[in-house]
């Protein structure tokens, strides 16, 4: 494993401290001299993991409540790793390369084969990630799931042109272990139609109903929606219970949390983390007022318990955009605003996109 680990050449981790467009080169260019990138080896991923440890624990304690960074303020270390090869370059980067976070992926043809850029297939542990291309690069989000129970993921490039001697290439990117919070919740907080163990019929119904406009709203599929990188749903965002947490209600392990969830009182406004389209906004049983936004390439953000839902199905929205207000309808203990985000089937924390520079990262491959 170690032996092609070490092809992997990881180049640098990055600070940004400026969001830029996804798509400015120019920039880049500028950017790259100031900047020396210093090779580092794969224990600087361990570092991370590591460091990570420590910071959940003060979270399981719960004496007080994190601080999220705050709107505009500087985002945290990225990783990144990056390969050259004879026709092709690219970069992976992310908050970091560990369970539960979104990794990004961006590759630049050489001039000889950018023609067949969109012969491109990617496959990440098997499974076929839809790309966008833009201006001669491909883009893609790589989920790596909470579950994920591996020391390393298998990223595999296909594309006969892009290589002399074999059609395809696989690389193993190190992924390293989240250490996800637990927490009991009392049922006595918990609305009892949320806790009784028989539904009424009425109720069994209107689940099945709900679950059933999820599953067709995450059908929805479209091409990349966005150019920069994400923010925050709310202004002063303060994090209450982080991704991952289990909860254990009624001494009964329940489902780990699938978002993260930010305080807030009822009537707190609420905005777009980015760009996209709203495919579903409507009144849930758990999810109380819920709203879907897709941004492209099978990833999206969704907004539950809000107390009003400000746009519709089909509405076109720019990051920061006033979406709905902060509620507790639904599955909920009290007014907050729980973030949810899904990238091709997958729940990702969705922290991982709004504190790191994710998109706008500057790699030394993106060659002129
Ligand atoms: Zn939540």
């Amino acid at each position: 494993m170690f032996e092609s680990l070490r092809k992997i050449v990881i180049i640098s981790i990055l600070i940004f401290l400026s969001s830029s467009p996804l798509f400015a080169k120019e920039q880049d260019k500028k950017k790259k001299k100031e900047e020396p990138k210093k090779a580092s080896v794969l224990p600087k991923l361990n570092t991370v993991a590591l460091n990570s440890k420590p910071e959940k624990k003060k979270e399981e304690k719960k004496a007080k409540p994190i601080v999220a960074e705050k709107k505009g303020s500087k985002r945290l270390k990225g990783e990144a790793v990056e390969k050259q090869e004879e026709l092709f370059s690219f970069s992976l980067s992310g908050r970091k390369f560990a369970q539960g976070e979104l990794l990004f992926l961006k590759l630049k043809p050489s001039p000889r084969v950018a023609d067949k850029l969109g012969n491109f297939v990617i496959h990440w542990e098997g499974q076929e990630i839809p790309f966008a291309q833009k201006e001669g690069y491909a883009y893609a989000f790589l989920p790596v799931s909470p579950e994920f129970s591996k020391p390393y993921a298998v990223l595999e490039l296909i594309e006969k042109h892009f290589f002399t001697k074999n059609d395809s290439k696989k690389y193993e990117i190190p992924i390293q272990k989240t250490y996800f919070a637990t927490s009991k919740v009392s049922h006595l907080t918990m609305d009892k139609q949320y806790t009784t163990e028989e539904l009424p019929e009425e109720t069994k119904t209107f689940i099945k109903e709900c679950s059933e406009a999820k599953a067709k709203a995450f059908l929805s599929k479209s091409d990349l929606q966005f150019e920069n990188d994400f923010e925050y749903p709310v202004p002063n965002p303060i994090l209450n219970s982080p991704f991952y947490k289990r909860r254990i209600y009624n001494k009964e392990k329940g489902r780990p949390h699938g978002g993260s969830d930010f305080k807030g009182g009822i009537g707190d406004p609420i905005y777009a983390i980015n760009d996209g389209t709203v495919i579903l906004a409507r009144s849930m049983y758990y999810e109380g007022n819920f709203t879907v936004i897709d941004h492209g390439l099978e990833l999206y953000s969704l907004y539950m318990h809000q107390s009003e839902i400000l746009v519709r199905p089909g509405d076109k929205i720019k990051k920061g955009d006033l979406i709905g207000r902060i509620g507790t309808t639904g599955m909920s203990t009290g007014p907050h605003l729980h973030l949810g985000l899904r990238v091709l089937g997958t729940m990702i924390d969705p922290l991982s996109v709004v504190q790191t520079e994710l998109v706008s990262v500057k790699t030394k491959s993106s060659k002129p």
